[in-house]
Parts: C-alpha cells; sequence; structure tokens
C-alpha cells in the first residue's frame, strides 16, 4: 500500500517570536521542530507499512530550512521525502495550503492513506487534514484513536467524541488525522541515523505543480491577520476578609465579591 504523511515545520512554542509589525511568526532553523503531533502520524503509517508492506512517503509544505524535519522522519523510517517550497507559497493561509498539499499530492501519483496530524503546535486549526480530503475528494475522520486494517480496500478507525467512541470503516483511498492517544512514536534508529543525511529531498515548486497561481500563498488566502497581542494575564489582588462573627465575615466577602463581579 503507498502511505502519504503530511508533516508540518513549526516554531518551538517555548522559543515562539511574533514580529509585532506584520504580526507573522518569526520562522528560523534554530527554533523550528518537526510538529510534535505529526509523529502520531508518521508512526502510524509506518506500522500500517510494517504490517501490510508498502512505502511511506512525508510531504511538507515550508521553505528551505523544512528540509530537517523531512530528514527526522527519515530517521523514523519514511522512505521518500517531498519538499514543497516556493516564494509564491509564503503567507499562506490554511486554505491556500490544503490547495498546495492537495496539489502536490495529485503530483506524486494516487496513495491509499494520508496520514494528518490533529493540528500544529504554532497555528493549531485543525483544518488541513478535513480541507486537503475535501480537495482530492476522499473521505476522512479525524482524531483517530485506534486504525486497523482488517478488510481489502476499507480501513477501520476509532475515534472518541466527548461521551462515546465511534467506530468507522473507509473505503480507501482515505485521509486520516491522529489522535496523541493513537500510538507512541518510534525513536529514530541508527540505520535511519545514518540514512537521513545522505536521503535525496525531492523539491517540489509551483511551476511543477498544477495550480492556479490564484490560488496559493498570499494572494490565493482569503484571510489575514490583522494584529497579533499577547495575551494580558489577569491582575491578582489578595483581599483580606475580617469579621468579628462567621456571619459578619460570608457578609463582608459576599458583598466584596459582588463589587468584583463574581456573584
Ligand atoms: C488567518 C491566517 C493567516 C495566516 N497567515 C500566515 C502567514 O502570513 N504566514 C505564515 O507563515 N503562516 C500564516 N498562517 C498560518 C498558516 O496558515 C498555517 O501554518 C497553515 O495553514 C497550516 O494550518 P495549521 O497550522 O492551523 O494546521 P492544522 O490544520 O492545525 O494542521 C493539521 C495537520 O495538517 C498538516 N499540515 C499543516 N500544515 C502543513 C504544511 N505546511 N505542510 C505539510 N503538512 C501540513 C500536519 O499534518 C498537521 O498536523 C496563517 C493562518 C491563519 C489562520
Amino acid at each position: 500500500m503507498r502511505f502519504l504523511v503530511c508533516v508540518k515545520q513549526v516554531v518551538d512554542t517555548s522559543k515562539m517570536e511574533v514580529d509585532p509589525n506584520t504580526g507573522r511568526l518569526n520562522r528560523n532553523n534554530a527554533n523550528s521542530i518537526i510538529n510534535p503531533l505529526d509523529l502520531h502520524a508518521l508512526e502510524a503509517a509506518l506500522a500500517l507499512r510494517d504490517q501490510v508492506g508498502g512505502t511511506v512517503t512525508v510531504l511538507t509544505m515550508g521553505p528551505p530550512q523544512a528540509e530537517h524535519v523531512l530528514q527526522y522522519a527519515v530517521s523514523m523510517g519514511a522512505d521518500d521525502v517531498y519538499l514543497a517550497t516556493d516564494r509564491a507559497f509564503g503567507g499562506a493561509d490554511t486554505l491556500a495550503t490544503s490547495y498546495t498539499l492537495a496539489a502536490a499530492i495529485r503530483k506524486l501519483g494516487s496513495f491509499d492513506l494520508i496520514f494528518c496530524g490533529q493540528e500544529s503546535l504554532d497555528s493549531n486549526t485543525a483544518q488541513i487534514g478535513p480541507e486537503v480530503a475535501a480537495m482530492l475528494s476522499m473521505p476522512d475522520v479525524s482524531g483517530a484513536v485506534d486504525i486497523s486494517y482488517e478488510r481489502e480496500g476499507y480501513i477501520t478507525v476509532r475515534r472518541q467524541l466527548s461521551d462515546e467512541d465511534e467506530v468507522l470503516e473507509m473505503k480507501l483511498p482515505a485521509l486520516i488525522t491522529t489522535a496523541e492517544s493513537l500510538n507512541r512514536p518510534r525513536y529514530p534508529s541508527v540505520l535511519g541515523i545514518m540514512k537521513k543525511d545522505h536521503v535525496e529531498i525531492h523539491k517540489l515548486t509551483s511551476a511543477d505543480l498544477d495550480v492556479d497561481p490564484s490560488r496559493i500563498g498570499l494572494t490565493g488566502s482569503p484571510t489575514r491577520v490583522k494584529q497579533v497581542r499577547p495575551v494580558v494575564p489577569p491582575k491578582k489582588e489578595n483581599l483580606r476578609i475580617e469579621g468579628k462573627t462567621t456571619d459578619e465575615a460570608v457578609d463582608l466577602l459576599c458583598t466584596a465579591m459582588q463589587k468584583i463581579h463574581v456573584i
């Protein structure tokens, strides 16, 4: 079977910086990592490949530095890796990102199963997976907590809803976004670590893809970040309530709470 995994290079949130003038994330190699939730998507694909045979292709759209997340995927066991990179892809919102990823996937041929992480660490809209599936006209299930391949041409997926589990069977080809509890991502192997420095990272530019230039990058993005503001932590104040009796203390407490609109 042919598996494809979409992974995103994200800013390590412990070192995240936002350009106050443009509202954009300051992405540079030093503070970028593979989106942690995408490791679960990659593990799911690798485990299925180990079970039924086939290949795992990994795709990312990002700047040239995103190469190192693909190398990490190779060290975990990915067979081949693709980087969709072009200035024209820059500034994409979720719609333009999904459009570009879907075009890249079409270019790479047909896949039986496509995996995405549940959401990214830095924009976390969780929109990309379902949007890519819609653009490729395939079914999708989000937040898989269990995946099994029991019947040829179909995949069984369990997902957790707020108060119940749902088990769905999807006809392949299909897309799955994976929950964190699905599996424990494997560590890179020694062989994988040796392979990652020599692997060929295939680049895809807008010229390689059959894309409408008005639907990619900033031009193709109907949404804009107008402003980014740091969250101001609520001001803390200590209030000491003293009363001669318990009833008096309770009255004083209630009055104080009414003043600060707690009750
Ligand atoms: C209004 C708006 C404006 C934006 N403007 C900009 C901007 O100007 N510049 C900018 O750099 N970013 C911008 N972004 C962020 C950019 O849109 C997102 O990084 C991108 O669309 C992915 O969305 P997400 O991070 O929410 O992914 P999610 O939907 O949360 O990710 C789910 C999964 O999709 C896959 N995935 C997501 N992104 C990629 C990718 N690039 N390659 C491969 N797989 C992927 C991964 O498997 C991931 O786990 C903007 C976002 C919004 C909402």
